[in-house]
């Protein structure tokens, strides 16, 4: 989806290959798990606001439900693709498996820009999504959820439609759900939290304090933000916060001495997500380009944006002092560059470990509809830090055990148990 000559899917397939070939994963098995098992493309005609009607590109593509039904999320973005949505599918599959959740990989994308359209018409197209889909969603067979530009309100719209074709109720068919109408408390958190549970759990092993550390952020959206407020809380030094301006078409770096705060950032977002420039200078911020966030002289870079951001062409500005990339976004580092952060001795908190917390909350708000009963905030988070910091560990001893690359070891663990799921079933 970012426009960078990287393609998302291939990077996908790429990082299963050298997994499979160091595991000596039988070909059968490489030739069924590198590839989606179900897609749907398909048209949605939305009456706009001023009359005419106007056709959007929509997709649901299943990589693997051999552990659960599909699970992940939807995007609106104008530059969404079929082998990002693809990507998307394959990693959610992985991180299931990783923070071991009985839930497959699945993700849907609406090449569109909510930013240019009413409520209404988003309203619009969310009905027309589920209509497309009615047959190939839902709690049994794959579960949406909010993603890049997408909301629990977004989601209720389709949980409406669902439920109204099937004259019943199933709370369980989406989640990320507005809290009151089936939402997990901790949801609109629980991925920014997760990066920062397994940072913290990361640092404990490392022995570095938290206090001692500073990062930099890519993004500003629902994971950057909770994560910088987490990793704020805990003492670390937010040092930068880089985020997309929709007014001017581009991203800004934002910097001020003794760090930037996090609640005042929040509280000047506008309506597009954005950080008010004006407002953001009058509180004494210092505002640079975009890319700026990964020349920082910070112990921790976060990206938390888009994919294809940390590539061998950027790599040389990333500081001498980095010590760990905590990727919080899905596949913003390509694989060409992963041997040069191996090679820097950087520590990498792999994407569909370190950003495991939004589904695995998704999960226990499955679970709260299907009992219709719900948990307060505290145990969400309390049953949310366990399990993640449960699924960091098991990859840290593992890369420790066999000095391999964390994302190695994610995917190890994460490819053995769909690989066993898929063989239990008798598919290959
Ligand atoms: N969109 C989020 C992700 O990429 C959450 C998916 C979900 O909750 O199903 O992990």
């Amino acid at each position: 989806m970012a426009n960078t000559g990287y393609n998302p899917f291939e990077n996908a397939q790429t990082q299963f290959d050298g997994v499979a070939e160091k595991i000596g994963l039988d070909a059968d098995m490489r030739e069924f798990l590198r590839q989606p098992m179900k897609e749907f493309h398909f048209t949605i005609p939305v009456k706009m606001d001023d009359g005419t009607t106007k056709t959007f590109k929509g997709y649901r593509i299943r990589h693997n439900d051999a552990r659960g039904p599909g699970k992940g999320g939807i995007r609106f973005h104008p530059e969404e693709t079929a082998d990002t949505v693809r990507a998307l599918s394959m990693w959610m599959t992985w991180k299931c498996a990783v923070a071991d959740i009985p839930l497959g990989g699945g993700k849907g994308g609406v090449v569109c820009d909510p930013r240019e359209m009413s409520m209404g018409e988003q309203e619009r197209l969310c009905r027309g999504y589920a209509r497309a889909l009615y047959n190939n969603i839902g709690p049994f067979c794959d579960v949406p959820a909010p993603d890049v530009m997408t909301t629990g309100q977004h989601m209720l719209w389709i949980l409406d439609e669902y439920e109204t074709l099937a004259g019943a109720r199933f709370p369980g068919m989406i989640t990320g759900k507005p809290v009151g109408m089936g939402g997990s408390m901790g949801r609109t958190e629980a991925t920014g939290y997760g990066v920062i549970y397994t940072l913290k759990e990361l640092l404990k092993c490392e022995k570095i304090p938290v206090c001692d550390t500073s990062a930099s952020f890519q993004g500003f959206g629902n994971v950057a933000e909770y994560a910088a407020r987490m990793y704020s809380q805990l003492g670390g030094k937010v040092a930068a916060i880089s985020c997309w301006n929709q007014k001017d078409k581009t991203a800004y770096t934002f910097k001020k001495s003794g760090g930037c705060d996090v609640e005042e950032l929040a509280a000047i977002k506008d309506k597009f997500g954005s950080i008010d420039t004006d407002k953001a200078r009058s509180l004494g911020y210092e505002i640079s380009d975009g890319d700026n966030w990964l020349k920082e002289d910070v112990d921790i870079l976060v990206p938390c944006a888009l994919e294809n951001q940390i590539t061998p062409a950027v790599f040389g500005k990333i500081s001498k002092k980095v010590k760990v990339i905590c990727e919080g976004a899905n596949g913003p580092t390509t694989p060409d560059c992963d041997p040069l952060i191996k090679d820097a001795g950087i520590i990498m908190l792999p994407d569909f470990l370190c950003n495991a917390g939004g589904v695995t909350c998704s999960y226990f708000e499955q679970v709260q509809c299907n009992m219709n009963y719900f948990w307060d905030r505290a145990e969400v988070l309390e049953k949310l830090e366990y399990k993640m910091t449960s699924a960091f560990r098991a990859v840290y001893d593992l890369a420790k055990a066999q000095n391999v690359y964390m994302r190695d070891a994610a995917y190890m663990i994460a490819i053995r148990r769909v690989a066993e799921a898929v063989e239990m079933r008798g598919w290959v």
